[in-house]
């Protein structure tokens, strides 16, 4: 079974995708960590990050694995250095270039196999599996996620500079030429702006397992 959660940065989708996945005995898949690994290795090698060609070289030389949930390049878990300011500042125009989307598109089906998953991104409702078992958008308005992230991340930031950075990120992210974040005519819309991690845990996890009830009929 595929559950997938679409939606903007800072809407609550890892951390929900995550509970839900652990509730539901699912393997929880982050598909936004594929292109961070990129990015960072990108970094890593003191390459151009805008430099979409050098970026799809290294995208081609690395081996991108998940162990145990961690994102791992060439066989080091890179995950603990994926969310960093530097990540985030570069890592949707990374993902913008189609020839890139396409190489983590195949490599997370890939990954997801036949597994029970619950995954999270911007297009994994709409590009990745159009054809998942459960489908939902995650909003919430920008400055509320402003708000969530500096109290994730308080170190060095001001909410000012979040909710910019944020607004940046949705346009870019909105606007891709492939794989733009947009609502799936199928998906259930969660406005999670008002609410608690538990409250939206439990109206997803809710319409899962009415579904997975549908199912066994
Ligand atoms: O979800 P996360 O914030 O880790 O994603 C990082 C970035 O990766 C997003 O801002 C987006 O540009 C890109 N992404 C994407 N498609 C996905 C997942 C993430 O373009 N399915």
């Amino acid at each position: 079974m595929i559950v997938a959660i679409d939606g903007p940065a800072g809407c609550g989708k890892s951390t929900i995708a995550k509970r839900i996945a652990s509730e539901l005995g699912f393997y929880f898949l982050n598909t936004g960590s594929f292109y961070r690994a990129v990015t960072r290795a990108q970094l890593d090698r003191g390459l151009d990050v805008s430099d979409a060609d050098s970026v799809l070289e290294t995208a081609k030389s690395i081996e991108i694995t998940v162990n145990d949930g961690n994102i791992c390049v060439d066989g080091v878990d890179v995950e603990e250095r994926l969310h960093g300011p530097d990540i985030d500042q570069y890592v949707s125009y990374v993902s913008s270039d189609p020839r890139l989307r396409e190489i983590v598109t195949d490599l997370v089906r890939k990954v997801a196999g036949t597994m029970d998953i619950v995954t999270e991104g911007r297009d994994t409702t709409t590009v990745i599996f159009p054809n998942a078992d459960c489908k939902f958008y995650f909003d919430a308005s920008a400055e509320i996620r402003a708000e969530r992230r500096i109290k994730q991340h308080p170190e060095g930031q001001t909410y000012e500079e979040v909710l910019q950075k944020i607004i940046e990120r949705d346009n870019n992210d909105k606007n891709k030429p492939v794989g733009a974040l947009k609502l799936a005519s199928d998906a259930i819309y969660v406005d999670t702006s008002l609410l608690t991690i538990e409250e939206v845990c439990e109206k997803v996890t809710m319409v899962i397992r009415t579904k997975i009830s549908g199912m066994g009929n």
